[in-house]
């Protein structure tokens, strides 16, 4: 056969982790799944019956390339620096760690600058031809659509270009083997005969009939929706925006619970943009950033003269918000002085600039927000309980983040839109195991923090690949119990990378320290704890008096 051989698969073998604990098998940030070839065949069976050979073929075919893809994304950036050729086989090494097909090379050669590719290997053991041959017998034509468009989706993806595999002989038709040759799309003279079942949209009737329907829906659904600033699907969510919408169509004060970061002032210009206000102002102020003695003249206006300084009229946030809502967030950090006058303008409908005498009529809804209990404000006597009770005729309480964490992939995606025009850049998304580790945070800071973090990741993700874990949490996240992996005899053993040992030494090679710096390092911090005695620090690091002395004479 040939001469081209496969470096060792410990590299790959130890992406592989299975967390039982957790449900999940993962391929470095890949969430897996390890499933019966009987299911497969099922699945085989069912679509050859029910949409027929064709269909089932394209189905499979894309199936299979969808999973080639991915594992080409994975090749790019684990054998970095080693030879085109090695980088290349981590697919045939992938797609036979994965338990589809033993693949033996016959001839390769790769030429990623030019988009040169041609290729041929031997597949011995092909789950999909055994499953065939099993369920239908004897096949007149190659079967092993699944594994060729794997083939067909790895080296697509790796060489950038359309590399079209084709099954030459198959193990199904009475072969003993399955032969694939491979290269890129044009120079395949009979190319128009495979490359429908590549393509997505060969079209069962009734999935068109469906789709229009999915639109009608989608349609009457963002209708339903119309803040795109608010997002979410969750029940808590869906609670709060239905209060929201009831709320809108009235004159009623708002009240917004919940802690900080949920996005009050968004809710608050939801409700505003859904009101009959919605042509006039949206006017929010955050009473505790305000100074205390500005907050008055901040919140209903100042006339000239009114004290020093104040050498012009100016009007107040009521004023500006006339015929419109006003915001007040943080009204928990109200003074009570300042909570005397609001209570009386929301009596009155009315207010008086200060140095005034007039009043004017005015024509606001207040909507406040607080992250603080008002309840025990008020036992506290810090706020006035005739004001409380007029603001809380319409509580809403926005759920925190860990109440809604099924919303962060549809908040993900708009923030990624965002911050991607923001910065002018693109990625596709998150990896599984980054978005599984946003689904184990526990959100202090809401989704504030999970804009933050997506910007941050957003930034450090390389332009078109996928954010990962890594560039998400600067920390390194705990959120999977005891990890597992392969080891070299195929059994699962406890994966590398996750021992505190490990993570330790990672560090210790990452921050570059060499290991004479790092035994000196560890005798004089024993030496430290022991409080100086030698003996002491001998114990401490398991030897013995002379052997530490001999170290520490090593040093001179
Ligand atoms: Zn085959």
């Amino acid at each position: 056969m040939s001469d081209i051989r496969y470096p060792q698969n410990n590299d790959l073998r130890c992406l592989v982790h299975f967390c039982a604990e957790k449900g999940l098998i993962w391929l470095d940030e890949s969430r897996m799944i390890l499933m019966h070839a009987a299911a497969l065949s099922e699945l085989r069976k069912e679509l050859i019956n029910s949409v027929g050979i064709d269909q089932a073929r394209r189905i499979l075919t894309r199936m299979g390339y969808a999973a080639g893809s991915r594992d080409a994304e994975l090749a790019k950036k684990i054998r970095v620096g080693q030879s085109l050729q090695d980088a290349f086989v981590v697919g045939p090494q992938l797609h036979m760690l994965e338990g589809m097909v033993h693949v033996s090379p016959v001839s390769l050669d790769v030429d990623l600058e030019k988009g040169h590719f041609a290729g041929e290997f031997i597949w011995e053991n092909s789950c999909e031809a055994e499953v065939h041959v099993r369920e239908f017998g004897h096949a007149e034509h190659p079967v092993c659509w699944m594994e060729i468009g794997y083939a067909s989706g790895y080296t697509s993806a790796f060489m950038g270009r359309f590399i079209l595999f084709k099954e030459v002989e198959c193990a199904a038709t009475g072969n003993n083997q399955c032969r694939i040759v491979g290269k890129p799309v044009d120079e395949w003279p009979d190319a128009a005969e495979h490359t429908p079942f590549y393509e997505a949209d060969s079209i069962v009737g009734r999935m068109l009939e469906l789709s229009s329907q999915v639109d009608a829906l989608r349609a009457s659904l963002e209708r339903s929706l119309p803040c795109q600033n608010l997002i979410g699907a969750s029940a808590g969510f869906r609670h709060a925006y239905s209060l929201i919408e009831k709320a809108a169509a009235t004159q009623v004060t708002v009240l917004l619970l919940g802690e900080t970061g949920v996005g009050k002032e968004r809710f608050a210009r939801a409700l505003h943009a859904m009101s009959g206000r919605a042509n006039n102002p949206f006017v929010a102020i955050n009473c505790a950033a305000l100074p205390h003695d500005l907050i008055e003249s901040e919140l209903f206006g100042v006339e000239k003269g009114a004290f020093t300084g104040a050498q012009v009229s100016r009007m107040g946030k009521f004023e500006r918000a006339d015929g419109g809502t006003l915001f007040l967030d943080e009204i928990g950090e109200l003074p009570l002085a300042a909570q005397a006058k609001l209570l009386r303008v929301l009596q009155e409908g009315e207010i008086e600039r200060l140095g005034d005498d007039r009043t004017r009529k005015i024509n606001v809804r207040l909507v406040a927000a607080t992250n603080v209990d008002l309840q025990a404000a008020v036992k506290a006597g810090r706020f006035r309980s005739d004001l409380y009770y007029r603001l809380n005729v319409y509580p809403v309480l926005i759920p925190p983040l860990r109440d809604r964490l099924s919303d962060i992939p549809l908040l993900v995606e708009s923030m990624l839109q965002r911050f991607g025009a923001l910065h002018g850049k693109r990625v596709p998304g998150l990896t599984d195991k980054a978005l599984r580790a946003l689904k184990g945070h526990t959100w202090p800071g809401n989704i504030r923090e999970l804009e933050n973090l997506i910007e941050r990741g957003m930034i450090l993700a390389p332009q078109n690949e996928p954010i990962e874990v890594e560039h998400l949490f600067a920390e390194p996240q705990e959120f999977e119990a005891v990890r597992h992996g392969i080891d070299a005899t195929g059994n699962l053993a406890a994966a590398p990378g996750t021992s505190d040992r490990e993570v330790l030494c990672r560090q210790v090679m990452q921050a570059g320290i060499s290991l004479d710096e790092l035994e000196q390092a560890l005798i004089q911090h024993a030496v430290k704890e022991a409080g100086g005695n030698l003996s002491g620090a001998a114990r401490r690091l398991g030897i013995t008096r002379p052997q530490l002395n001999y170290r520490l004479k090593k040093k001179e």
